[in-house]
């Protein structure tokens, strides 16, 4: 029986290359093409650096920092630049998205591959749970339709997926994806951002998760009904939260200096 969710979650996790053998398939043919397909292009003149999630719980925050999740509802202005490189490593992460995006969608028009493209960077919500937020990209390979969620990642962590599995936080999400889908199956894609190495893992819809996942909702949703947030979790560690830098950091721990 697994004792932790971590267990939980790398039981519920599997790694099979779905993708990955297709597209080295279509890379091998060596076909020139533009970068970016025309449907990625058009998609990169409606998007922005801007962002909100006021009124909405994002995917992403199922699980994790109820104060965040809640904050973010409330429409706190989040600060896009805690520092320049924080700003190149978001700006990184919309570029690997667009990539994946046009591979994608040159396969899916390739009769050699039998991958189809269903849409991609799609808007998704529950209702009830308050929840909205933007799949990554929607397939159909063979009888299977897949949500696709691309993370990158650096390469300490990712020669630890072995070990680790798909992280929590990305499973939570994908799993939410599914639900308001209705689709069985995800899939987490990492590429290794030293050295575009990839690993695939396939998520199932998983009705324990989800339930964690709505638990932890309405809890958030409790806050906003009552105009409250949470306390400042214990994992916190001054924003170091999950080890990453929290933008939300000042508003929790404001700087000193400031008026
Ligand atoms: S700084 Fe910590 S408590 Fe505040 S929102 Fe971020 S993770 Fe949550």
């Amino acid at each position: 029986m697994p004792n932790t969710l971590i267990d939980l979650l790398k039981l519920r996790s599997s790694t099979t290359s779905v993708i990955e053998p297709l597209l080295n398939q279509w890379m091998m043919k060596g076909e020139d093409r533009p970068y970016l397909h025309p449907k990625v292009l058009e998609y990169t003149r409606r998007s922005t650096t801007r962002w909100s999630t006021k009124g909405r719980f994002a995917a992403s925050t199922a699980g994790g920092c109820q104060r965040k999740g809640v904050l973010l509802f409330n429409g706190v202005e989040v600060p896009r630049n805690i520092t320049p490189r924080s700003q190149r490593y978001f700006d990184n992460g919309y570029l690997l998205h667009l990539r994946w995006h046009s591979y994608l969608l040159w396969m899916s028009e390739d009769p050699d591959i039998p991958l189809e493209s269903l849409g991609f960077e799609q808007e998704v919500n529950i209702p009830g749970w308050w929840v909205r937020g933007t799949l990554d990209h929607k397939i159909r390979v063979g009888q299977e339709t897949f949500v696709v969620d691309f993370k990158s990642m650096n390469p300490w962590y990712f020669s630890n997926l072995s070990k680790t599995g798909a992280l929590a936080g990305h499973v939570r999400q994908i799993v939410i994806y599914l639900k308001a889908e209705k689709i069985r199956k995800g899939i987490i894609l990492y590429e290794n951002k030293a050295t575009q190495e990839v690993q695939e893992f396939i998520i199932d819809l998983d009705r324990e998760l989800l339930n964690k996942s709505k638990t932890h909702i309405r809890r958030m949703q409790s806050h906003v009904r009552a105009g409250t947030v949470p306390d400042i979790p214990r994992e916190c560690k001054a924003g170091e939260y999950e080890g990453k830098l929290c933008r939300l950091k000042n508003y929790c721990y404001p700087d000193p200096e400031e008026d």
